[in-house]
């Protein structure tokens, strides 16, 4: 019979993969507490509803890239694309922000975008997403982006960009939307063919299309800066100001509208010299919209959401260290099968008290097992003599030298010594 692979787009995180994973996890989540950002678990599927709503029914994701099924019950239900819509539905679901409060939370998991599937691109990848829930402020935004920088600041990557803009609010966008249409009309012949059907349904989107013709057409198009109402102007003066003054440098890019109709005044991205054309590593922004078209009312909101496929990807690229490998630190080996039960209550007795030990459970050789304790620090040999005096042999791996002791003194003689 023939062997089933993973669908195409997904893969395994192995071990050898899967500790490095572990090692930026535990970065993100201690600089998200630093910032007085809270974890939280939400369902990895939704309603449909809430992402044609919530994204927003033009946008690529919801347009081609969602996997919807209906569940028994004949609900539709799509498996999440994106993390803050669910975020933002639990936050009004368990009035989280009701009467002026605010929240800061944040989680990580899996997404699913049906897309085609290359380098730091797939179909089931994972994010790393924070949420701050409640404040309008310009302060807010720049937490949030100085958040996602601190995190990459402490996993050791180099060589990145942040890039910034605003996409202004209900007011003001729909003028510039008008611009954007007039001015592309007019040159209709250079445009893509996605970028046709964009003209009139999410014109904003062709200042972001990949096609080399039409970003020479974008890059002359109509400035947002000069269509943005008054207030999403001090907004974006204001976020400029605050990231200045915490010392960060970035780019002002007009074309950087983002892929997702909620945001907001401020959008922004962070990219990496060293991905090719999956470049982006975080991207996030303000969507002050979003509470309103889940049904949830006026709960404004700013957040980010990092690749953490494509993190890993440029950490192993750049040679950035992902901390110590999780090794055992102690083999204990019977010498003669009569021991192997004794040498099993021991590994049990040293796990219990926190040091990572192995023992062989297949029947190995006590040279086979010798040659696996190669990788540990200490070996514990316990053979017939051992079980007679009740005691086990200790050998240093690193330097050859052996002591006797009482087995029961065992859990502090290594930890004295590890
Ligand atoms: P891109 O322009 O690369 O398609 P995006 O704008 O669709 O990215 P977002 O929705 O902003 O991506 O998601 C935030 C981050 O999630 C991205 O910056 C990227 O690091 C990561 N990401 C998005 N889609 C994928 C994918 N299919 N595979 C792996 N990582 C992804
Ligand atoms: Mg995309």
């Amino acid at each position: 019979m023939a062997a089933i692979n993973a669908p195409r787009g997904t893969r395994d995180i192995l071990p050898s993969e899967s500790w490095k994973w572990s090692h930026i996890i535990k970065t993100a989540s201690e600089t998200m507490m630093d910032f007085g950002f809270s974890e939280v678990h939400l369902p990895i599927f939704e309603h449909t509803e809430l992402f044609s709503r919530g994204v927003g029914e033009t946008t690529d994701i919801v347009e081609k890239e969602m996997y919807t099924f209906n569940d028994r019950g004949g609900r539709s239900i799509t498996l999440r694309p994106e993390a803050t819509a669910g975020v933002m539905r639990a936050a009004i679901e368990n009035n989280l922000c009701v009467q002026g409060a605010s929240a800061k939370i944040w989680n990580w998991g899996p997404m699913f975008r049906h897309e085609r599937p290359q380098k730091g691109r797939y179909r089931q990848f994972y994010q790393i997403d924070a949420e701050c829930l409640g404040i309008a402020s310009a302060m807010a935004d720049v937490e949030v982006i100085a958040l996602s920088i601190e995190i990459f600041r402490r996993l050791g990557l180099k060589n990145l960009e942040v890039v910034i803009n605003s996409v202004g609010c209900e007011k003001c966008r729909p003028v510039y939307r008008q611009k954007l249409i007039d001015y592309f009309s007019s040159h209709k012949s250079e445009l893509c063919e996605t970028c046709l059907t964009r003209l009139e349904r999410n014109p904003l989107r062709i200042l972001d299309c990949k096609n080399e013709s039409c970003g020479r057409v974008a890059d002359n198009a109509p400035d947002i800066f000069d269509s943005l109402c008054s207030e999403c102007r001090e907004h974006f003066a204001e976020v400029r100001a605050g990231l200045e003054r915490l010392g960060f440098t970035y780019t002002l890019n007009k074309r950087l509208v983002r892929g997702l109709d909620y945001y907001t005044k401020t959008a922004y991205e962070i990219l990496s010299g060293d991905l090719g054309s999956q470049n982006a590593v975080a991207g996030g922004g303000r969507y002050d919209n979003l509470a309103s078209a889940i049904g949830g009312g006026k709960i404004p909101g700013v957040g980010f959401a990092c690749g953490l496929d494509r993190v890993a990807l440029v950490m192993e690229q750049q040679g950035c260290s992902f901390g110590k490998m999780p090794n055992t630190d102690v083999y204990v080996a019977s010498l003669g099968d009569d021991s192997r039960g004794a040498v099993q209550i021991l590994t049990y007795e040293l796990r219990k008290n926190n040091i990572r030990s192995e023992c062989d459970t297949s029947g190995k050789s006590f040279k086979s097992q010798m040659k696996i304790a190669g990788t540990c620090k200490f070996a514990c040999i316990i053979g017939a003599d051992e079980i007679a005096n009740n005691t086990v042999s200790v050998k240093n791996l690193s330097d050859g030298s052996q002591v006797n002791i009482p087995v029961n003194e065992a859990v502090n003689y290594l930890k004295e010594n590890l």
